[in-house]
Parts: C-alpha cells; structure tokens; sequence
C-alpha cells in the first residue's frame, strides 16, 4: 500500500488542518487526541511519511526511530504521566483498527489504563 498524502495527519504536518500541539522537534508532531479516550490521550506521529509500524520499522532511519521513542519518553514527562503510569499503542492495518494511514503512537494516561 502506498502512503496517501491526503491523510488527515499529512494536513496537520503540513499546517494545513489545526492540531493541539503537545511537542515538536525534527522528528515528530505530538497533539492531543481530537476525541480523547483517557485523561491524557496524545498522539505522537514522526514527520516523515510512514504508514504504521511495519513500514516505519522496514524504512525509517535509526535517527527517526530514536527520535520517535525518545519523544514519546519527553511527551510522557511532560504530560506527568510518568509517575503514575501509562500506556502506549499503535494500531495496524484493518484488523488493528488503524482510522488513520500515517504512524501514530497513542499515549494514554491520567487514569487507569
Ligand atoms: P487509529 O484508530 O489508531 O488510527 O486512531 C486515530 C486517532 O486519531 C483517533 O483516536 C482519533 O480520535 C484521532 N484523530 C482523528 N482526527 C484527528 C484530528 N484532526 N486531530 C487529532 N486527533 C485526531
């Protein structure tokens, strides 16, 4: 499957839909989720243009998959889930229920999980 530029989150990378943004460096956006389902629900998505975590894991540079779990660690600080604990996910393709066709971690915290 090839990535589809319209994507929702290829707009928001691009500026051309809003997000509630939560962090940014090189390599990733982090905003909150449009219809939380926790407390805390942050979606940390990299910059570059990957489908879910198969086409990350095959293609993206150890540098973007660093800054990836490292942002995830500095949203989780950030967001003060870290003492209480959290919980992190990624949907994948049809059967994991993925809405969205570019990568995105799910940081769910502020509540059991
Ligand atoms: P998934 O099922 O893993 O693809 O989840 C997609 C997530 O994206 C859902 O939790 C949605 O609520 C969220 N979402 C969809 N559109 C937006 C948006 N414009 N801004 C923030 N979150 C969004």
């Amino acid at each position: 499957m090839a990535y589809d530029d319209e994507n929702i989150f290829a707009k928001i990378l691009r500026g051309e839909i809003p997000c509630d943004k939560v962090f940014e460096d090189d390599y990733v956006l982090a905003f909150n989720d449009i219809s939380p389902q926790r407390p805390v629900h942050v979606l940390v998505i990299p910059k570059g243009r990957y489908i879910d975590v198969d086409d990350f894991a095959a293609n993206a540079s150890d540098a973007e998959i660093a800054g990836l779990f490292r942002a995830v660690g500095q949203v989780a600080q950030m967001t003060g889930v870290s003492d209480d604990g959290y919980r992190i996910l990624s949907n994948i393709g049809a059967r994991g229920h993925q809405e969205v066709p570019h990568l995105h971690i799910h940081l769910f915290g502020g509540a059991d999980t």
